[in-house]
């Protein structure tokens, strides 16, 4: 099937993206950088923005009980396919980073306000994807899955305000939150676009690619315990040097990660060192890696010998030890159909759908609790995100839309219920 948008409607719509992209990005709490998170009166401003697209684009207009935004364009049948993305952002965030998987849905669902498609379009703008505020992800996507956990109603920000009462002065009630559920007859699939947040798509000189799979990820909380003394009077084979051992640690770490020819990527990004003064061996160091891969058991694997060889590195060095696991969240994979369909749109736009994992989080990873999902990437310049250097071109973005409006075309519930 050959892309229905034209390549001057492919411009316009690039242009129209990036407006309404840098519409979003003024909406800020600081008036130097961008800063816009979860309940907050710039995420009602964008809300607001958000909304009056939606109405202009011919959609149904609701706000759910976590002020999820959603646009509805009917269809012939009861199933919908879901396409959403976030509006809030980090601390000194980009613009791009969630803002134009929502205005992508908008204009797609646009392009079909006339025509009465088989299934049903929900544009979703979800107000918790970052986690920025509250220390939570995906507060947002969890209702509309049904997996919202009331636990999380406590949790508190940095002013000792919980998520309750954000609700509360953001106008909503917890007891609108289980009728934010999705009826899981109804909810057919969830799609995203999203900036890559990476250099894949920029080195294979592609615009656009299709997700395989959101990569798991664990946390190991690694201790290492020695013993404080003087920097000048003992001798350098009598320490027990806490920092020495998780140096090389990190750096086997690293070596570990770099000889799995790309299964796995871990990182140590924070450390705490104890005393922590220049003429003091370090008695205590707590470092955390961070592990992510596409595949569960390289996953398992990498932080099981990760484990061993830490373990040994300690013995050798007469180091106390503790290993805490801090996170474990599994790999959630693209539905093969999904990603068949994306890459046929790619194709008729006449790219090539490179297929590459996620290694960021995304709301994908709660709304697959709900129903199977898939993601479309588009590149971003130098790979970069969550800064505000982050870029993509209007022609990207206008390729980014035009593709999910070929993947609204091909898709068929039924075919899709026979294959899920
Ligand atoms: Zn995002």
């Amino acid at each position: 099937m050959p892309s229905s948008v034209s390549p001057v409607e492919i411009d316009a719509l690039g242009v129209r993206a990036e407006a309404m992209v840098n519409t979003l990005g003024t909406i800020s709490a600081e008036s130097d950088r961008l800063v816009r998170l979860f309940l907050t009166p710039e995420h009602r401003r964008a809300a607001d923005f958000v909304t009056e697209w939606m109405r202009a684009a011919g959609l149904t207009l609701s706000e759910d009980a976590l002020g999820t935004v959603r646009g509805r364009l009917e269809g012939r049948g009861k199933k919908r396919l879901l396409i959403g993305s976030h509006i809030d952002t980090v601390i000194d965030a980009g613009q791009y980073d969630g803002s134009f998987g929502v205005i992508a849905g908008i204009l797609a669902a646009d392009h079909f306000r006339d025509k009465r498609l088989p299934y049903g379009i929900d544009v979703l703008a979800f107000g918790d994807e970052e986690g920025s505020r509250f220390p939570a992800t995906l507060a947002s996507s969890s209702a509309c899955a049904g997996i919202f956990k009331p636990e999380m109603l406590s949790l508190a920000d940095r002013n000792g305000v919980t998520l309750a009462d954000a609700l509360s002065a953001y106008g909503k009630s917890r007891a609108d939150i289980p009728a934010a559920a999705y009826d899981r007859d109804e909810a057919a699939a969830y799609v995203e676009v999203h900036i890559e947040q990476g250099p894949v798509l920029e080195t294979r000189n592609q615009p656009l690619g299709v997700v395989t799979a959101i990569i798991g990820q664990t946390y190991l909380n690694i201790e290492f315990l020695g013993e404080a003394g003087h920097a000048g009077t003992v001798p350098m084979l009598l320490r027990r040097d806490a920092l020495a051992g998780a140096a090389e640690a990190m750096l086997l770490g690293e070596t570990m990660a770099r000889e799995s020819k790309g299964e796995v990527v871990a990182t140590v990004g924070r450390i705490a060192v104890t005393p922590g003064a220049t003429n003091v061996i370090p008695a205590n160091v707590v470092a955390i890696f961070d592990i992510r891969s596409g595949s569960e058991a390289a996953r398992a694997k990498f932080a099981e010998s990760l484990k061993a060889e830490v373990r040994a590195i300690a013995d050798r060095r007469r180091l106390g030890l503790t290993i805490t696991s801090t996170r474990e969240i599994a790999t959630t994979p693209c539905h093969p159909y999904v990603q068949d369909q994306f890459a046929d749109a790619i194709r008729a736009l006449g790219a090539e759908p490179l297929r590459l994992g996620s290694g960021a989080g995304h709301d994908g990873q709660a709304m697959a609790k709900l129903c199977p999902v898939g993601m479309l990437f588009v590149r971003c310049r130098g790979g970069i995100s969550h800064n505000p250097a982050e870029y993509a071109s209007p022609r990207d973005l206008g390729l980014a839309v035009a593709a999910l409006i070929g993947f609204i075309e091909r898709f068929e519930p039924d075919r899709f219920a026979r294959v899920s």
